[in-house]
């Protein structure tokens, strides 16, 4: 298929684009770059054995995605771009409105316009919120509890509308639990821009001695040790799954939405204790107050994803957080303290 890969520099977007290069896909990449770097398309290019186009392109200029899905000739579309961080989410809420929810509506109504039909949206287990019942499946409730959660949750809403009123369209949304891991050649992985907000990207960087230590965030929870649990999965895994939905959006019509993790919950202690295996490094933390917002535990049923896409998490922790650290050693220390 000729593919239209929103986001492609990314965290997500570029494990995805070298398994869909692999598949012998032809792919359009856009970004405009805001979190991530052009150079990212040779490394992409360097793991897959083969080139794609890449277009420096914001979605919030209607003109200009119009233009390019008037243009293409895309069989689809997968949709990463966006913003992810829910603490930014209640700082800067039309940042979020305007980048994740109306770039998508724009992206969505060029796609209808232009008879693409399939489209891969890249959704969040945020949607859920504070789920009560665990593990959790696609029918638990949709109950977003920050600005980034309810854009995903909106989207998703936007996408179902398009495919009610469009008969060929099919959606496949695909909510993803707690991405971390980077690819085994260790060229692409994640580069927080400025001081990371998620575990994985901190505890790395104090094995890398650029931050002193790590904040827990809770130690008092209702859990096995008292902190945080979450769904983590290797980014190599979830990439796989879009190859997937892509192939089974092209056979159905619909929207449906799957969740993407292992179904197996870790705890911040599980996670610091394998990452300090993986590093070979202590990894120096205190315990802090909880984080506004933070759900105790999290973790899918991923059993639908199974079923419809033949799809299984195969990586587990040690791997994801060995692969995690040997992309994130290499990285230049100066980039990571700004
Ligand atoms: N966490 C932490 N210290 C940090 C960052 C995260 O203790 O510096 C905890 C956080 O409270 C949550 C888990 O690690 O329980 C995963 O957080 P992350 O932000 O990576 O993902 P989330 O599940 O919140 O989207």
């Amino acid at each position: 298929m000729k593919v239209l890969v929103t986001g492609v520099t990314g965290y997500i977007g570029s494990h995805t684009a070298v398994e869909l290069l692999a598949e012998g896909h032809d792919l359009i990449g856009i970004d405009d770059f805001s979190t991530s770097s052009p150079k990212v398309k040779h490394d992409i290019e360097r793991v897959a054995g083969r080139p794609f186009t890449l277009l420096d392109l914001d979605l919030r200029n209607r003109c200009e995605v119009e233009c390019l899905l008037a243009s293409g000739e895309f069989d689809a579309i997968i949709h990463f771009a966006g913003r992810k961080f829910v603490g930014e989410s209640v700082a800067e809420p039309m940042q979020y409105y305007e980048r994740n929810l109306a770039a998508s509506v724009s992206l969505a109504a060029a796609a209808q316009r232009h008879e693409i039909s399939h489209v891969v949206f890249s959704s969040s287990c945020t949607v859920y919120g504070q789920p009560t019942q665990l593990p959790v499946t696609e029918e638990t409730p949709i109950a977003p509890v920050s600005p980034y959660g309810r854009t995903k949750a909106m989207t998703e809403t936007v996408l179902q509308d398009l495919c009610d009123a469009t008969p060929s369209a099919s959606v496949l949304a695909l909510r993803y639990f707690n991405p971390i891991g980077a690819h085994p050649s260790a060229l692409l992985g994640e580069v927080p821009s400025g001081p990371p907000n998620n575990l994985l990207p901190y505890i790395m960087q104090v094995a890398k001695r650029v931050r002193p230590f790590l904040n827990i965030y809770g130690g008092d929870y209702d859990t096995h040790d008292g902190t945080c649990i979450r769904d983590y999965i290797h980014v190599v895994d979830l990439a796989r799954a879009h190859v997937l939905a892509l192939d089974r959006a092209a056979e159905t019509t619909g929207f449906e939405a799957l969740n993407l993790g292992t179904g197996i919950g870790s705890s911040v202690l599980d996670v610091l204790e394998a990452c300090e295996k993986a590093t070979g490094r202590a990894i120096p933390h205190q315990i802090v107050d909880r984080r506004p917002g933070d759900a105790a535990s999290m973790f899918a049923d991923p059993s639908r994803a199974q079923q419809l896409l033949g799809w299984k998490a195969e990586a587990n922790l040690p791997e994801m957080c060995l692969d995690h650290w040997n992309f994130e050693r290499n990285l230049d220390v100066d980039a990571l303290s700004a």
